[in-house]
């Protein structure tokens, strides 16, 4: 290990030729662009660590920055595992985010440029905001508050001042809480409350910012000093950088163009807070002579999960598709990702925790696995059937379903009414729970509607519940929510990772399933309201081409066609997965038990055994002749064409190829033969088994 001796050939051994040319370009402007999985983090700690070898920087002098806390401590224990192999001194190189490096640089800076007056970081401004709302008049809420102040976070990085901010929202289209003139003076009263404290000036995080730059901007002695200290950048996840960011970054540069940065504009996932990929596709344009490199080589995952990420951004538009990068798998073939679909989410929970139980006992360890979904709600479903399957889980990026404060809130007003008389339990939940924010319809404001998600799965959860046993009454259905909460476990580090899709980002699992893939959901139904081709449905789809590049190996796509059991069936799968999932998948419906009841499925024309899923799905060995009605078959596919435009689904999702082939073949004719054939249960016997017995029996 440590020889004391760099050593060169560990730094560039084990990378691909494009990586190396990033890693060997000469100091200056470097820019990577690159598709998720292509090695981009890897190459820019490749990258320092050839600097600091090379004696062109020493190790004090690299600033590297990120975007949350967490890659940050990525980066910083990436550089030192690389210090440790080659022998080179990386584990000094400052790996930390912008906000933590403004902060430094203030605390350093302040009283030479400021003087006396100290000032004070405002962990959370909720209070200041919720005074600046009183000073308005406006009548806001918890959720409100938090709304107004998440406006006032976008406006700030976005570098709009609260005159500038009605025309700005207007012009990025933006969903607000309230109208704009009303925020824009809340954010107009919130700055000045801050500002106008005796003696101590209040600093928010985005000031942190704002005051670095200004200080070095202003001041050509600070700035002297500043550029001394620092004298090489590098970025990840560049396509992150919000302008205000980049604003700290111009002025940490002045003159210089010592910059690596890499990023990809299709992960671009975090615009509503002001992030834009413009700096990163812009970087040739401002710096000409730049060494522009492009990945293309995934290393993280199969061929199979990186064709399907190629077909889910192929049919991105915009600005950042522009820049879609085809990814080339460069891993041994793995598995086809399957696509199941699912009567009701409970069935959906339930389906994939036995799968991911399947893996587990199959040798994938527990913290290979994650499931993921787009709104934090989502969680329930999951947290409950991963319990009752004994599987052990944490929930990232949010807290457990129950810990929520809205979740908390709402057992304590049952608690409250436990002996109030009702008719009807799932009635009375539902009016216990409207004044703590389950309105009938979703309200606008990105809190308030994260808290009305939460008590309406809370809702949902005691429809299932009444559904299944009638006489259920308050302080039972109490006591067995106290139990689910208390069975929930305390986060486990060796558990399967429950994680929203923007929780995910950067990270890598041997196994990922991504649940919930219905319209509505994915892409979420306030992103719909934008319209279909909106920049907000767009960043949907990138949301979930994240999502597809988590996966190593294993990757599983699921919906379900209704919310509570035995509900309407009118959900359909997300509209990204047209044309997306293949035709010929072997049927998109969840596990079949009962087939697997009884012997071996048996060709019925020679009687063999059946092995492959399209002989099973035939009924006979591929070799086997077809006795087809080939006009059948014909029909059968006008049928499913018009079908499925009328439902909007893919084809597939109706039936697939072979199950219409073995109906051509099979021609059964009544419920019992149609549900004998694979790939078609219940449900599509509910749904399709009139008209397609129709059909057949047309041509007799
Ligand atoms: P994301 O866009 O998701 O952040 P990334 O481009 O930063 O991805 P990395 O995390 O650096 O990708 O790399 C993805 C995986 O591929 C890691 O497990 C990394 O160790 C591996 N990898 C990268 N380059 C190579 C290479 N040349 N040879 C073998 N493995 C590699
Ligand atoms: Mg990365």
């Amino acid at each position: 290990m440590m020889d004391g001796m760099p050593s060169v050939d560990s730094l560039l051994g084990d990378l691909d030729d494009e990586q190396r040319e990033a890693v060997l370009a000469p100091r200056g402007p470097v820019c990577v662009l690159a598709g998720a999985g292509t090695g981009k983090t890897r190459t820019i700690t490749r990258r320092i660590a050839h600097l600091v070898v090379g004696g062109h920087v020493a190790p004090g002098q690299v600033l590297a920055v990120t975007f949350t806390a967490r890659a940050a401590g990525e980066m910083r224990s990436r550089l030192r595992a690389l210090g440790e192999q080659a022998g080179v001194p990386t584990a000094a190189v400052q790996a930390v985010t912008f906000h933590a490096a403004a902060r430094r640089q203030l605390q350093y800076f302040w009283p030479r440029v400021v003087g006396d007056t100290g000032w004070q970081l405002l962990d959370s401004k909720f209070s200041v905001v919720a005074q600046a709302a009183n000073k308005a008049a406006v009548k806001a809420g918890t959720d409100d508050v938090r709304d107004l102040a998440g406006e006032i976070e976008w406006a700030k990085a976005s570098l709009i001042t609260p005159e500038q901010y009605a025309d700005a929202v207007a012009r990025a289209r933006r969903d607000i809480p309230m109208d704009a003139g009303t925020v824009a003076k809340v954010y107009n009263n919130y700055e000045r409350l801050k500002t106008h404290r005796d003696g101590t000036a209040l600093l928010d995080f985005d000031d942190l910012l704002l005051h670095t730059a200004a200080a070095i901007e202003n001041d050509p002695a600070v700035a002297q000093e500043f550029r001394d200290r620092y004298r090489c950048f590098v970025v990840d996840e560049y396509q992150d950088v919000t302008p205000l960011q980049q604003r700290v970054l111009n002025a940490w540069l002045g003159q210089r163009d010592d910059l690596t940065v890499v990023g990809d504009a299709n992960q671009t996932i975090y615009s509503f807070t002001g992030a834009t990929p413009k700096f990163l596709l812009d970087f040739s344009r401002r710096f000409p002579e730049a060494t522009v490199v492009r990945l293309e080589r995934d290393y993280r995952s199969t061929p199979e999960v990186v064709s399907l990420a190629n077909r889910v951004i192929a049919a991105a538009r915009g600005r950042m598709a522009g820049s879609k990068l085809h990814l080339i798998g460069q891993r041994p073939p793995g598995p086809k990702p399957s696509f199941a679909d699912y009567p009701d989410e409970v069935a959906e929970a339930a389906g994939v925790a036995k799968k991911v139980k399947e893996l587990i006992e199959s040798g994938t360890p527990a913290s290979e696995i994650a499931v993921l979904y787009r709104i934090n709600a989502q969680s329930e479903a999951y947290e409950e059937a991963l319990t009752e399957a004994g599987i052990a889980f944490q929930v990232r990026g949010g807290e457990g379903f129950f810990s929520r404060q809205e979740i908390r809130q709402a057992l304590i007003a049952l608690q409250r009414n436990v002996d109030h008389p009702h008719d009807s339990l799932p009635d009375l939940v539902r009016i216990l729970l409207e004044p703590l924010g389950l309105t009938e319809e979703p309200p606008a404001g990105t809190k308030a509607r994260e808290r009305w998600e939460a008590l309406a799965a809370l809702a949902a959860l005691v429809d299932d519940e009444v559904a299944q046993r009638p006489s259920l009454d308050l302080p039972t259905l109490l006591g067995e929510l106290r139990q689910r909460a208390d069975s929930r476990h305390p986060p486990v580090v060796q558990g399967v990772t429950l994680a929203s899709l923007h929780a995910a980002k950067g990270l890598e699992w041997d196994a990922v399933f991504l649940v919930g893939l219905a319209d509505g959901t994915m892409p979420i139904s306030h992103a719909l309201a934008h319209g279909p081709d909106s920049e907000a449905v767009e960043e949907e789809r990138r949301l979930l081409y994240v999502g597809v590049t988590r996966a190593r190996v294993h990757l599983t796509l699921s919906w379900a066609l209704a919310r509570a059991p035995g509900g309407r069936q009118s959900r359909r799968p997300s509209r990204f997965l047209n044309g997306v999932a293949p035709q010929s998948s072997s049927d998109a419906g969840p596990a079949r038990p009962k087939r697997a009841r009884g012997a071996a499925p048996r060709c019925r024309v020679c009687n063999g055994a059946l092995n492959s899923p399209t002989a099973i799905m035939l009924r006979r060995c591929e070799s086997c002749p077809s006795d087809i009605d080939t006009e059948l078959l014909a029909e059968l596919k006008d049928w499913r064409l018009r079908v499925s435009q009328e439902m909007k689904v893919p084809a597939f999702v109706v039936f697939t190829d072979n199950t219409l082939i073995a109906i051509a073949e099979t021609l059964p004719v009544d419920a019992a033969a149609l549900v004998a054939i694979p790939g078609i249960g219940a449900r599509k016997l509910e749904q399709y088994g009139p008209d397609v017995l129709a059909l057949v029996k047309a041509r007799s």
